[in-house]
């Protein structure tokens, strides 16, 4: 069996037969009307609340020594006595009090800092409290972190436990501190209290994994875990136990993922289609170029999905400028081919405009007949969509948002198609299918999500992936340059533009703000016309143009009637100017990574050489290193991989929606090996009990836990 060493905390061993996790924690003896408020306040009612509040961090007091050896800036814990204590009001600032203890051992002696924040703490009747607590001779332990000043080491803010000359009563020294996200009046000490007169009903805490899958997969008990995430006895247990606790979130959430793709798989009925229309060939035979290899392979890869009554549920991961709006379009008219119609939805107007355009270049000679729906197309053209949509005249419907609508109906809907789909909830993404039975689904994504990431994020999709670039591109040198460079480059932008090329100029704001100090797209699109480049023709591109102003802009840089458009990160998704080899990004610090792999995306389309150039005032060494990334490498993947361990995975994607708890999303580089243990745990769980008779358990939680009524629907 995977054990760890006892917990050698002092905690509650005694059971009362009366109490039980679900038990109000009013009941808890000598808890007191207040505490019961303040804990109700954090969401606190019942004991098993009180043993799911998982502590914040820890303080790691297992580094004790003598204060002779104590270095800066590590975490140390000291036992020694107090030789002089002073308090005072500071001058400087009319909050602040601050405390001075000088301790010693029989090594040397240090000064131990303490601040207090409040007026409160500027009373007498505070002075005088801590006066009679630090009494000169009192032996203390000191926890916390040295710190090197002017006048030598100091202990700065650490805790402070009175020892009363009786070590025993020491409560951390040698051990790790928990420390609770709580409110001002509820002191950390007294929370530990609590969490000791209650962690033992962690026993009766049910475990969704048996001995046998807990030996398989060397986790420790979940009443383990539970007692060992509040009192660790050592890192290393505290390590396991977060561990097992990560693992049960990220197994219940494969399950459900497995299990909507079974449920989804339960539906299907048969459908009989004779093909009338030869769509897929005709349109090869159309296209100026030839798929890459990774394109056929992905293209083989949904067909597959695509000849089977099971819907296809495929995510596909390419590069920026890997081509996937051809694969796209390649997987619609094999739907169109079964008498289907398709939908593709976008999450910008422009792009659903391009999208539109480029499918009517491609498909109007196949006589398939496509539409547009924004949240702008004009009453008169939306009817006259909507009955089309019903009566089956319409093939392909692109858009945007608008897609959701109610009205929107289809007479038969075969297959959606979502680009840049992290753009969109999985409940809109369901939304839109449901307006089909059994309907495929192709998610696109251009910010390469990393494999455990997807797994997490998208486990009831296969995944698909197109890992090269079309042939004859020139990889994009990418440069950071500070705002002091910018007129030398100014003129080299100038060469490349008489020579016919085009420029990208991308501002993190589209007007200047009070709040930031940024620079904002109108302010420059005035100073480039105004002051830089006046033989040229500069557009501006922002959010807040109507649809009309903003294809007519994107219209003319496609035909080279702009030179420079100076844009905001409207441009991000999906534009395809070939032409465009230059691209100048402001404030680039601003941007994540592969936010700035995508905007640097736009250029490096045609088969010329490209040029980004991330412009950045604050060039720390911190900022270079994360930017270097991007001038080091064109690699989505590996940018993504970078952005993840530099920013976690909640700043990258945003996605609320994952349902994918914080702390998991946080550290799931080092989760990686978890998520897809837990994956494989689940496959087995279903292939061995696909109604979950014989984990009775396990049946009630994915209920219990979900908001999803899929699975509802699936248990009952
Ligand atoms: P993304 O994957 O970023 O959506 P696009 O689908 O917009 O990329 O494709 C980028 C450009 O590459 C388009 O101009 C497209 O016509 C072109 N393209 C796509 N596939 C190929 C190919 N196999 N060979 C040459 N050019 C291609
Ligand atoms: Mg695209």
């Amino acid at each position: 069996m995977f054990c760890l060493k006892n917990n050698d905390f002092y905690y509650s061993k005694v059971i009362d037969s009366n109490l039980s996790l679900k038990s109000d924690i009013s009941l808890i003896k000598n808890i007191g009307k207040v505490n019961k408020n303040k804990l109700n306040e954090l969401g606190i009612f019942n004991i098993k609340d009180l043993i799911n509040y998982f502590p914040r961090t820890y303080l790691d007091y297992t580094n004790r020594v003598k204060i002779i050896n104590l270095k800066p800036d590590n975490l140390y814990t000291c036992i020694a006595t107090i030789k002089r204590f002073y308090i005072y009001k500071s001058q400087n600032n009319s909050n602040l009090s601050i405390m001075n203890i000088v301790i010693f051992d029989e090594t040397s002696s240090i000064k131990v800092t303490k601040f207090f924040l409040g007026r409160r703490f500027r009373s007498y009747s505070f002075f005088s409290s801590q006066k009679s607590l630090y009494i000169p001779g009192t032996k203390l332990a000191i926890s916390g972190k040295v710190k090197l000043s002017e006048y030598g080491k100091n202990f700065v803010d650490p805790q402070i436990e009175i020892l009363n000359n009786k070590e025993e009563s020491f409560n951390f020294s040698g051990k790790i501190m928990p420390l609770y996200s709580l409110s001002d009046s509820f002191s950390n000490l007294s929370f530990i209290k609590l969490i000791k007169k209650v962690i033992i009903y962690s026993q009766q805490y049910p475990d969704l994994l048996t001995q046998n899958q807990l030996n398989s997969l060397s986790l420790l008990s979940k009443k383990d875990s539970l007692i060992n995430i509040h009192l660790p006895p050592s890192q290393k247990a505290l390590i396991e136990s977060k561990k097992r606790l990560v693992f049960d979130e990220l197994f219940l959430l494969q399950m459900k993922f497995l299990l909507r793709k079974r449920k989804n798989n339960d539906k299907i009925k048969p459908t009989h289609n004779v093909q009338k229309r030869f769509l897929v060939q005709d349109f090869l035979t159309k296209i100026p170029f030839k798929l890459t290899k990774s394109q056929k392979k992905v293209l083989d890869e949904i067909k597959y999905d695509l000849s089977d009554i099971t819907p296809m549920s495929r995510l596909l991961q390419g590069d920026v400028g890997s081509g996937k709006t051809i694969i796209a379009i390649l997987s619609l008219l094999i739907i169109l081919e079964k008498e289907q119609q398709g939908a593709l939805m976008v999450p910008t107007e422009v792009l659903a405009a391009q999208h539109y355009k480029n499918l009517l270049m491609y498909l109007n000679p196949l006589l398939v007949s496509v539409e547009l729906l924004t949240g702008n197309t004009s009453q008169k053209k939306r009817k006259e969509i909507f009955t089309n949509l019903k009566n089956g005249m319409v093939d392909i419907l692109v858009g945007t948002h608008a897609l959701f609508e109610d009205k929107v109906i289809f007479n038969s809907l075969g297959m959606v198609v979502i680009d840049e789909q992290h753009r969109f909830g999985v409940t809109q993404r369901n939304r839109l299918l449901n307006k089909g039975d059994n309907t495929n689904l192709l998610s696109m994504t251009a910010t390469p999500i990393p494999r455990t990431l997807a797994l997490s994020l998208y486990g009831d999709l296969d995944i698909s992936q197109i890992t090269e670039l079309p042939p004859g591109r020139v990889p994009i040198t990418t440069k950071i340059v500070s705002e002091d460079e910018l007129d030398k480059l100014f003129k080299s932008v100038e060469n490349e533009i008489n020579k016919g090329k085009q420029a990208y100029v991308i501002l993190p704001l589209i007007e200047d703000s009070e709040k930031m100090n940024l620079n904002s797209a109108k302010n420059i699109f005035k100073y480039l016309s105004d002051e830089i480049f006046l033989k040229n023709k500069i557009g501006l591109l922002h959010g807040k143009l109507n649809s009309e102003e903003k294809n007519n802009i994107i219209n003319s840089f496609l035909k080279n009637e702009i030179n420079i458009l100076v844009s905001t990160t409207v441009i991000e998704v999906g534009i395809d100017v070939p032409n465009a080899s230059i691209m100048i990004i402001y404030n680039s610090d601003r941007f994540g990574l592969s936010q700035l792999h995508q905007l640097r995306g736009r250029v490096g389309r045609g088969s010329h050489k490209s040029f980004c150039y991330l412009v950045t005032s604050e060039k720390s060494g911190l900022e270079n290193k994360r930017l270097n990334v991007l001038e080091k490498s064109n690699d989505g993947f590996y940018i993504a991989e970078k952005d993840l361990e530099i920013r976690g995975p909640g700043q990258i994607l945003g996605y609320k929606q994952s349902g994918l708890p914080d702390f998991v999303l946080d550290n799931l580089p080092k989760n990686k090996v978890l998520i897809e243990k837990a994956r494989e745990e689940a496959q087995r769980v279903i292939t061995d009990d696909p109604d979950l008779r014989k984990n009775p358990l396990l049946k009630d939680l994915l209920i219990d836990n979900s908001d999803n009524k899929f699975i509802h629907d699936f248990l009952n």
